[in-house]
């Protein structure tokens, strides 16, 4: 499952900062997820419920904020939200757009229970 590969690298990360900063556990932790990464809440629930088990991770809890998707239009260069990865330019119809954000997911911060 894709959710529970992103679970472990996200337990893998904090439990290196939790071990460089000698903590005992995670108490909490931020994520950052974009509307556009694919990433399915209920799947990453489920996901994060197994693989936090025997961690440092396991009594910890999450935060999801979520990014909107941002895209450029390489025709006529405006900027605009997009829902959907394959979304065209509003304003002219190209399809060929560049992703600003909205595809990444990342840690943004792990408070650490000493
Ligand atoms: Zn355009």
């Amino acid at each position: 499952m894709h959710e529970l590969s992103i679970v472990m690298s996200i337990v893998e990360a904090a439990e290196e900062q939790a071990m460089k900063h000698q903590a005992r556990a995670v108490e909490c932790i931020d994520l950052e997820i974009g509307n556009l990464s694919g990433i399915d809440e209920h799947a990453l629930e489920f996901a994060w419920e197994v693989g936090v088990k025997n961690t440092l991770l396991e009594k910890a809890h999450y935060n999801i904020n979520k990014v909107k998707g941002w895209a450029r239009c390489s025709n006529c260069d405006c900027e605009f939200e997009i829902k959907e990865l394959f979304d065209p330019c509003p304003l002219c119809g190209e399809y060929l757009i560049n992703i600003l954000r909205g595809k990444e997911m990342k840690i943004q911060s792990i408070t650490l229970l000493n």
